[in-house]
C-alpha cells in the first residue's frame, strides 16, 4: 500500500524547536512550493535552512504548524515512500571507502554505466573523473584516493540525480566549487528539474538565479518572499 508522491510541499505556520538545544529553528515558517517548481532559500548561517529541509525528510515531527505534501498531512505518509521520493544532497557530502562508481550508484543500485556517466556530466565531475587512472573505479577514501570539497559535492548530487527522485533538495550543496562551475551545474539543474519539486538552500544569491521563487530567512523567520523580480 504504497503512496506516489507528486511533490507539492506546504509548510504552514511551523515552529519547531530543537529537543536538546531549546533552540527555535524555525518560527511561524509558511510556504508553498507547487510540483515542478524550484525554490531558493537563502539566509545566514543558523538561519533555519537546514532545519527545513530535515522537516521535509521527516528527521523530526513538528508540534506547532503543519507540513503538508501534496496536501496530505506528512506524517500520514509512509515514511519509506516519503523518503523514496527525495533526493537529498546534504551539505557535507558522505561518500564511502569504495569506486567513485558505486558512490554514484547508491542512489540506484541496479543504474548502469551509461546512467552513471550521465549523471557524473550534469553534476560537472566527470571531466575530474576521468582525469584518475582508474576512473570511475577509482577508489576513494581509507585505501584510496582523497576528493577535494567541490569534487565531493559534485559526486553528491550526481548520487542525487541518479535516484532521480520526484523532489531533489540541495543543502548548500555548490558552497565549495567555483562560480562557474556553479553556474553550469545550476544550467545542468536547471533542465533535470524541470518536472521536479526542487529546494536550493544557500547562503549565495547566485545559486537562486533559476528559482521560481525565493524566500530569504533569519533567525528561523521568513523575512521575505517572492520571485527574483520581486524582491
Ligand atoms: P548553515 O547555513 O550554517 O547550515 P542553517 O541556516 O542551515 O545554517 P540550521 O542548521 O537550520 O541553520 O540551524 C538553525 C538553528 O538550529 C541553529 O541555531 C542551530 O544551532 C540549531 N540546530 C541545528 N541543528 C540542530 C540539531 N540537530 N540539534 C539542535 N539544534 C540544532
Amino acid at each position: 500500500n504504497h503512496t506516489t508522491v507528486l511533490g507539492q510541499i506546504a509548510f504552514e505556520n511551523v515552529t519547531f524547536t530543537y529537543d536538546d538545544t531549546n533552540i527555535t529553528a524555525l518560527k511561524n515558517v509558511s510556504f508553498t512550493v507547487n510540483k515542478g517548481e524550484t525554490l531558493a532559500i537563502l539566509g545566514r548561517t543558523g538561519s533555519g535552512k537546514s532545519t527545513i529541509l530535515s522537516l521535509i525528510s521527516r528527521l523530526y515531527d513538528v508540534e506547532e504548524g503543519r507540513i503538508t505534501v501534496d496536501g496530505e498531512e506528512i506524517e500520514a505518509i509512509n515514511l519509506y515512500d516519503l523518503r523514496n521520493s527525495i533526493g537529498f544532497v546534504p551539505q557535507d557530502a558522505f561518500l564511502f571507502s569504495d569506486s567513485i562508481k558505486n558512490n554514484i550508484k547508491f542512489g540506484k543500485e541496479d543504474a548502469d554505466d551509461d546512467e552513471v556517466i550521465t549523471v557524473a556530466k550534469k553534476a560537472v565531475v566527470h571531466n575530474n573523473i576521468i582525469g584518475f587512472n582508474k576512473q570511475y573505479e577509482t577508489i576513494l577514501g581509507e585505501r584510496g584516493i582523497t576528493l577535494s570539497g567541490g569534487q565531493k559535492q559534485r559526486v553528491s548530487i550526481a548520487r542525487a540525480m541518479i535516484k532521480d527522485a520526484p523532489i531533489l533538495l540541495l543543502d548548500d550543496c555548490l558552497s565549495a566549487v567555483d562560480t562557474e562551475t556553479e553556474e553550469a551545474i545550476l544550467n545542468n539543474l536547471l533542465e533535470f528539474c524541470k518536472d521536479k519539486t526542487t529546494i536550493i538552500v544557500s547562503h549565495r544569491v547566485s545559486s537562486a538565479k533559476n528559482a521560481d521563487k525565493i524566500l530569504i530567512i533569519e533567525d528561523g523567520e521568513i523575512l521575505q518572499q517572492g520571485t527574483h523580480n520581486q524582491l
